[in-house]
């Protein structure tokens, strides 16, 4: 449901045109179709010697050899059916020649081939058919895939120096709170790291995302309101940790409003991170207001922010993952409960999810055991052993 309202009002990031070389793990915003036939020739596939698969089926067994056809040289032709053409693997097949005869088959003295044994001589063997891949026009990569390695290699393929990318979406992380201090500050006993920053800007760089800026505001209303008002200027997407709950202090929900970000919604049935807020900037900017308890916010973002991002992005999002769980759970009555889980796999290799519990929504450090965590939805009874939840890799 929170997904949904999301998904209805995250506005679409444009596309740009990039070098190929700044492609990897962006996401692709046109179909790109094959510049030509894939071989573009018939090629030779083997190091050997091209032969008509006529003579070979004569029982010629001695041929002598015209010519040598390297890789990246016209197709020579093959003047007598009663000859052959050394050839070199990824060489254009000789005109005239329709078989190629690996050099294992053959020996070859003073320039004269003798066909060692039985040799296979059937038109077209070891030459990959011109067009046999790909035809032009055919499309090859649709808009919406995420270019990875082998995607790269299929765009250099179809003659393209610079593809249609989504535009980067541009963040700033924003952790609140008077009591947060900078790792390698001295810090009281009345103060608290500033880690969700870290993490937050840790997860969107891991998932690929390159524009992450972040700042730290105090709650105070004049400094919440004058830097989120220039963030929105700057930014597609704002992502705020603390300062959403309920309490005197917490002033993010009531400055965005001021700031003229109309909130789609604010508390969600869910545990952790109930209040978590959500809304929309004047020029369409998405901001999350998350729940500064350290595994609220970075659950929420991974449920959530890294989602959007993907459809803001134009890009095919994928189903979670449905993983049985190692053992019984206790549901939550009125609340989705996502809860951290470490996968381990049965004797088949299927995952199975075993919960490692935070002993409160400030335990972060049950986190480095969990590999993710799974989605349990509202019910009344336990969840059993088995039960197949969505898992969601941190
Ligand atoms: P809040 O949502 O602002 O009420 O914060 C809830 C709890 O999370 C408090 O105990 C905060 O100290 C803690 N917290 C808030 N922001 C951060 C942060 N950036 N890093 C670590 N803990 C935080
Ligand atoms: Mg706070």
């Amino acid at each position: 449901m929170a997904q949904e309202a999301i998904d209805a009002r995250v506005t679409a990031l444009p596309a740009e045109l990039q070098p190929l070389e700044r492609c990897i793990g962006q996401t692709l915003r046109q179909d790109v179709y094959a510049e030509r036939d894939n071989p573009p020739f018939d090629r030779v596939c083997m190091d050997g010697i091209a032969v008509a698969s006529t003579a070979m089926a004569r029982g010629v067994r001695r041929y002598p050899v015209e010519a040598t056809q390297a890789a990246g040289s016209p197709a020579l032709i093959l003047s007598s059916a009663e000859s052959v053409i050394e050839v070199m693997t990824g060489a254009m097949l000789p005109r005239g020649a329709d078989c190629v005869i690996p050099l294992e088959e053959y020996d070859l003295r003073e320039g004269v081939v003798s066909l060692k044994g039985e040799v296979n001589g059937e038109a077209y063997r070891n030459v990959q058919r011109r067009g046999s891949d790909s035809q032009p026009g055919v499309p090859m990569l649709r808009a919406g895939m995420r270019l990875g390695a082998p995607e790269i290699a299929v765009v250099a393929s179809a003659g393209l120096a610079e593809v249609q990318v989504s535009r980067q979406p541009r963040f700033m992380v924003i952790s609140t709170g008077d009591e947060l201090v900078e790792p390698g500050q001295p810090i009281a006993e009345h103060q608290v790291r500033r880690s969700n920053a870290y993490a937050v800007v840790a997860a969107l760089r891991g998932h690929g995302f390159t524009h992450v800026l972040n700042d730290h505001l105090l709650d105070d209303a004049r400094m919440l309101s004058d830097r989120l008002g220039r963030h929105l200027s700057q930014h597609d997407v704002l992502i705020l940790s603390g300062g959403v709950s309920k309490g005197k202090f917490d002033l993010v929900p009531k400055v965005l409003k001021e700031l003229r970000v109309e909130e789609v919604f604010y508390q969600v049935a869910q545990r952790p991170g109930m209040p978590m807020w959500f809304g929309v900037g004047p020029s369409g900017q998405a901001v999350f207001g998350l729940p500064g308890n350290p595994v609220s916010t970075l659950v929420c973002l991974i449920r959530y922010v890294l989602p959007a991002m993907t459809t803001a992005m134009g890009a095919r999002r994928a189903a979670p993952e449905p993983v049985a769980m190692a053992s019984p759970v206790q549901s939550r009555r009125s609340a989705a409960y996502f809860l951290p889980v470490a996968l381990r796999y049965d004797d088949l290799g299927r995952p199975l999810a075993e919960a490692r519990f935070p002993r409160g929504s400030g335990d972060f450090l049950a986190l480095t055991e969990a590999d993710g965590f799974v989605e349990l939805p509202p019910r009344a009874e336990a969840f059993p052993e088995g039960y197949l939840a969505s898992f969601y890799r941190w």
